[in-house]
């Protein structure tokens, strides 16, 4: 509640807040609003809020100025007068005698409640909170209201100390786990995933994609630790049976994490050239911990006279194919391979600063290549999206361009 937050003065972070506190013990939340400090609208908000959910917490609007409404709107709600509520007004009072001040009448407001409801404690502030239970014609269930300070500190204490203990069905464990993929489109996904996608199974699976990294949140909900565990291991089976090899990783793992870790099992070293990505490819294999043991450099072009002078006697591939190409990108990569005297180099040629208005390119493609002991693939990739996605789409193909090869050569025994 509070008109800052519905003109973008400040952003609700409350309710991001309580969203994961709910669901940290089973509560799903289902909508959250904004509303400003309209007595009217309040009331309104209110009102739909009891008819469509067991619980309703509000935050804000509790405090001792004119524009604080909230208790007023429930007072609207439930269809009963304010009254005084003496105890809290003496705690009100004595909270400011110990500052060393008169407490200011305005202030007394926050002592006053609507009937049909009662006040939660507020040691931290002055504005103690508002706990009521609304009967809904033809619902057995009551709708149980909070309402709660706005100010972040204090309405997190009075959550947990306060409201959390009071509410209904928040004593299921949940457990969750997250499972990276590359190389598929999340309907693809979805496809390959069958039935335990679908709604309301337990446990969920849910797909989103960031940046073509794909992610699976499993979420199991039981009574017990060990019995969501059980839930997330047999969903972790079942969807690496059906998504192999596209996996890649759980939680935090990326896929520089995982080309590290297995060019270091292998003892072997890695360089990259960019032209177009600004040196993403780089800058993600550094972010990994230990990558010089394995990651020996890159460099990072821009297309044009630079990419030639990088290539010396190989120059002319660039005059003859263009700069985004086929064999350049494959002359890059040996070219690299060779500089860096590494075992393997990535190249990645493509050209994010494609402009959809201007049409002087035709298609926004890259190619991607990877040189090795007796080895070089190039790949076209096709560049569909926003410009900060395209450069990250491809340095991701070319970490999967590598990871892919040594999972085929491993299959067929060799490293
Ligand atoms: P109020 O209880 O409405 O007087 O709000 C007190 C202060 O708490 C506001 O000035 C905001 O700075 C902060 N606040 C209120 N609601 C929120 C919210 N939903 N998310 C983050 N901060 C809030
Ligand atoms: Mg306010």
């Amino acid at each position: 509640v509070g008109t800052e937050l519905t003109n973008g003065a400040k952003l609700d972070t409350n309710s991001q807040w309580l969203s994961l506190e709910l669901d940290a013990v089973g509560i799903p939340v289902h909508f959250h609003t904004s509303v400003g400090d309209d007595l009217a609208e309040m009331t309104a908000v209110l009102q739909n809020a009891v008819r469509r959910a067991d619980i309703v917490l509000l935050t804000g609007g509790l405090g001792p100025t004119l524009d604080d409404l909230t208790r007023q709107a429930l007072a609207e709600l439930l269809e009963c007068p304010l009254v005084l509520h003496e105890p809290s007004l003496e705690s009100i009072r004595s909270m400011f005698a110990r500052r060393g001040f008169d407490m200011p009448e305005r202030n007394a407001a926050q002592a006053m409640f609507p009937q049909k409801s009662e006040p939660i404690p507020n040691p931290r502030g002055t504005a103690p909170g508002i706990w009521a239970e609304v009967e809904r014609p033809g619902d057995c269930r009551s709708c149980r209201i909070a309402a709660m300070p706005g100010v972040p500190s204090e309405m997190k204490r009075m959550f947990h100390k306060e409201v959390l203990p009071r509410l209904p069905g928040g004593r299921q464990v949940i457990r969750r786990l997250r499972i990276n993929c590359f190389g598929l489109g999340e309907s693809a996904t979805e496809e390959m995933l069958g039935e335990l996608t679908a709604r309301g199974r337990d446990p969920e699976v849910g797909i989103t994609a960031h940046e073509a990294t794909i992610t699976l949140r499993i979420a199991a909900h039981g009574k017990t630790a060990e019995e969501c565990d059980a839930k997330i291991e047999a969903a972790r089976s079942a969807v690496r049976e059906r998504l192999g090899d596209y996996v890649f990783g759980e939680e935090d793992v990326e896929l520089q994490h995982v080309v590290v870790s297995m060019l270091a099992e292998r003892g072997r070293t890695l360089s990259t050239v960019e032209v177009g990505t600004g040196g993403l490819l780089a800058n993600w294999l550094t972010d990994v911990s230990g990558y010089e043991r394995c990651y020996h450099g890159g460099a990072i072009v821009p297309s044009g006279p630079a990419l030639a002078a990088l290539l010396g006697p190989d120059a002319g591939v660039v005059a003859e194919s263009g700069p985004i190409s086929d064999p350049t990108a494959g002359r890059m990569a040996l070219h690299c391979r060779e500089q860096f005297g590494t075992d393997f180099a990535l190249a990645i040629t493509a050209f994010p600063s494609y402009d959809p208005e201007t049409p002087a390119v035709d298609a926004p493609v890259g190619y991607i290549a990877l040189a090795g002991p007796d080895l070089l693939k190039v790949r076209k990739h096709v560049l569909i999206g926003d410009t900060a996605i395209l450069k990250s789409r491809a340095a991701k193909t070319a970490l999967d361009l590598l990871r892919k090869h040594f999972l085929r050569s491993e299959a067929r025994g060799a490293t």
